[in-house]
């Protein structure tokens, strides 16, 4: 079967060796020039390429099951698989892989280049082709490539196929990122960590992150409401250094003895939460032979690291479907859909309640206890109630959906019914960073030795 996909993003590239590898020809086009011969990359329409990935378990279990070479090469390069804490007996499970995003799809993109059956063409992709009802092809900067199936993999940002699907439904989520890579020093390790791929300290009114990546670098971020003008000023090199400082997380990670910073402070684009499925507005299959994979269906709030996970599981479950065949191009497209519906949009709702209950937390509202709880809260509880990990840990690894933790929300809502609440780790409050940022952005960075 001839593919196109357009995007070569880690949905379009892993898609493209799998295709391949089920004896498809495939073609994967995408706009960008890809990395330049001396290994730096911009990827100017991937806002997010230079921010911090943590690549959980199921990307890793992706890449086994279907280009285990890959694995095998990033590891090679410096990116560390990471094993999950369990119980003593119980035989270690793989947390995820540390590792830039840059050198996650640098192995990725040489993979599929190296792969027969794999074309990629560079080009902005423009139109999709039909003709009496179903997809033909995909009309490239004014070239026509023909093709038995279309896949759309165009990312959060792709408009390619936008037309023909109901609105996208969600939106902006409500928080902004700015972030700094770190390399460590000779002899220098990674800070202490209490989770496996990124730590996260939530203070009421912003959040901080550290996430060690490949060949000791590693990602320090900061959060904050998308309304809180105050905390703009944290895109500033000397106010992001003086955060960096003042928070005790983040000056675990960035102490001068430790680690220097490699990169400027790179204030994140928009962040959104958006879920769209397959068919038009009247239920129908908008054209046959046209399947939206990746972000182009679900985009989470990325402070979780889910975007990779449920961009790579939509792919192995089109893959069965597709393997499964002889199904017309309709049935696959249906099928796909209900399946998206049930496994992947959970994910979305999950952070729509995350992020409005954070919301709310950071403008000063306490804890609901009497109305249901947000799937955060539920888990945070199990710092009361360690037995709730039976069902939190599960969640929390994305290995269950997170209407599993209906079980535990009763007993969630007792604690918070005591008076517990989330304990605030040490660090300034968010009026205080407030005046630290007003009193150095602008000014200029220290120097670096
Ligand atoms: C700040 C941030 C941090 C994140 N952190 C994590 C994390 O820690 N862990 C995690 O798992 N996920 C994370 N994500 C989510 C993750 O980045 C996405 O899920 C992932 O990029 C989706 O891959 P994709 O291939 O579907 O789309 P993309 O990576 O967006 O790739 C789409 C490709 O399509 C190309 N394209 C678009 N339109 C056209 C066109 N018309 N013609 C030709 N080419 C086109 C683009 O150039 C691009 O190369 C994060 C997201 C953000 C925003």
């Amino acid at each position: 079967m001839r593919t196109v996909i357009v995007g070569a993003g880690p949905t379009g590239l892993f898609t493209a060796i799998a295709l391949a590898r089920r004896g498809h020809d495939v073609a994967v086009v995408d706009r960008d020039m890809g990395p330049q011969p001396d290994g730096t990359w911009d990827r100017a329409g991937v806002m997010q390429f230079h921010h911090p990935h943590a690549f959980r378990a199921q990307v890793v279990d992706a890449l086994a099951a279907e280009a285990p070479e890959v694995l095998a090469a990033l590891v090679a390069a410096g990116a560390e698989l990471v094993a999950m804490p369990g119980p003593p007996d119980a035989p270690p499970r793989t947390a995820g892989l540390r590792c830039r995003r840059l050198v996650f799809e640098r192995h990725l993109r040489a993979a599929a280049t190296a792969e027969p059956g794999v074309t990629l063409v560079r080009g902005h992709a423009d139109e999709v082709l039909s003709d009496r009802g179903r997809a033909v092809g995909v009309r490239v900067d004014g070239r026509r490539l023909d093709a038995d199936l279309v896949l759309d993999a165009s990312g959060r940002s792709g408009r390619l196929g936008r037309d023909r699907r109901p609105p996208v439904e969600g939106g902006d989520c409500g928080q902004a990122y700015v972030s700094r890579q770190y390399r460590l020093r000779p002899g220098a390790e990674f800070a202490a960590m209490t989770m496996p791929l990124a730590d996260i300290a939530y203070f009421p009114g912003y959040a901080v992150i550290a996430f060690p990546h490949d060949n000791g670098v590693f990602s320090t971020v900061i959060m904050r409401s998308g309304d809180d003008r105050e905390l703009v000023g944290l895109r500033e090199t000397a106010a992001f250094e003086a955060a960096a400082t003042a928070v005790p997380l983040l000056a675990a990670w960035t102490a001068p003895d430790r680690a220097r910073p490699i990169t400027r402070v790179l204030p994140g684009g928009r962040l959104y939460n958006t879920y769209c499925g397959q068919l038009d507005a009247h239920g129908a299959v908008p054209l046959p032979g046209l399947v939206f994979v990746g972000d182009t269906v679900c985009t989470t709030n990325p402070s979780a690291g889910r975007g990779v996970t449920t961009s790579l599981t939509q792919v192995r479950h089109l893959l069965a479907l597709l393997d499964d065949g002889p199904d017309d191009a309709e049935t696959t497209t249906r099928s796909f859909d209900a399946w998206c519906a049930t496994a992947i949009r959970p994910w979305f709702d999950d952070h729509l309640r995350c992020d409005a209950g954070l919301a709310a937390r950071w403008a000063g509202h306490d804890v609901d206890h009497t109305a249901p709880l947000p799937p955060d809260l539920i888990a945070a509880a199990a710092e009361v109630d360690p037995s709730m990990m039976r069902v939190v840990g599960p969640y929390l690894g994305m290995d269950a959906l997170p209407s599993t933790l209906d079980e535990v929300e009763p007993r969630a809502r007792e604690i918070y019914a005591t008076g517990w609440r989330p304990s605030v780790p040490d660090g300034p409050s968010r009026d205080e960073l407030a005046e630290l940022v007003a009193r150095t952005a602008g000014r200029a960075p220290a120097a670096v030795p």
